[in-house]
């Protein structure tokens, strides 16, 4: 039987954890692909604190300045995690979806948000309050070296960002940016406009707008109302420089280091 109001999916009758060799009660699954990582004793652990919220467009997760209450694992639709640059528009750091964590900061040790969080594509999340999270994070090694290893693979992207943004062509960099945004999303569908896309990787939207215009009439990427489709991967990724491969390894590298102590207050 689904309960659809638990955030559990929890399998009641159906299941019989000591047939399957587990130590704790089924609980569920998750479609976030960083919890489906976790073993079922901790994805079972992580499970039982969380919610599930649906994320509805426009909606902030969190913002520049303000307490992070609370930390979520999407697991359908997508984010924006942006900054300022002066008085212009924010700019986009990160487009995050059913693969991702939003709520970094916390894994750091920090309580308060650098940056703002925005919904850009409904959807649905996995929420955690920001202290039960610190709490597992404390009692289980195995999701602390996963949360771990995603703030590395955030760090990685960021610095890989910086360095194709000041070396790479505008084409290229688009070409990454769609492979990125649709590793992220779990979608060939990447739902953002033009302008979007322009904000995030800093240019001019005609620019963006007849580079898009060029892979249309190659066939690589469709249009559609609601955004850009991926046609064609591999010639995709034929057409971007290499740091879409260096940002989608770091994101699917498993962790293998022992985790560090962070001291959680
Ligand atoms: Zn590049």
């Amino acid at each position: 039987m689904e309960h659809s109001s638990s955030p559990l999916r929890l399998i009641e009758n159906e299941f019989n954890p000591k047939r399957l060799g587990l130590d704790e009660p089924f609980c569920g699954t998750s479609r976030n692909e960083l919890v489906s990582r976790l073993s079922a004793s901790s994805q079972c652990r992580l499970l039982k604190s969380c919610e599930t919220v649906p994320l509805n467009k426009g909606q902030i997760l969190y913002d520049r300045g303000t307490p992070l209450r609370h930390a979520y694992f999407i697991e359908s639709g997508g984010c924006s995690v942006t900054t300022r640059a002066g008085d212009c528009l924010p700019v986009e750091i990160h487009t995050l979806g059913m693969k991702d964590f939003v709520g970094v900061p916390l894994v750091l040790g920090m309580h308060v948000s650098p940056h703002r969080c925005s919904v850009r594509v409904p959807g649905q999340a996995l929420r955690i309050q920001s202290d039960q999270l610190i709490s597992l994070i404390k009692k289980d090694v195995e999701l602390e070296k996963m949360l771990l290893g995603y703030v590395q693979a955030i760090l990685i992207h960021s610095s890989q960002l910086s360095a194709c943004n000041s070396r790479h062509t505008l084409h290229q960099r688009l070409a990454r940016w769609l492979l990125v945004a649709s590793d992220r999303l779990g979608s060939r569908e990447v739902p953002f406009t033009h302008s979007y896309i322009a904000n995030a990787l800093a240019v001019r939207r005609a620019g963006v707008t007849v580079a898009l215009g060029s892979m249309m009439r190659d066939g690589v990427i469709g249009c559609r109302r609601a955004g850009i489709v991926v046609m064609d991967e591999a010639r995709l990724k034929a057409m971007s420089c290499d740091c879409q491969g260096i940002i989608l390894s770091a994101h699917n590298r498993p962790c293998a280091v022992p985790p560090l102590r962070i001291a959680y207050s």
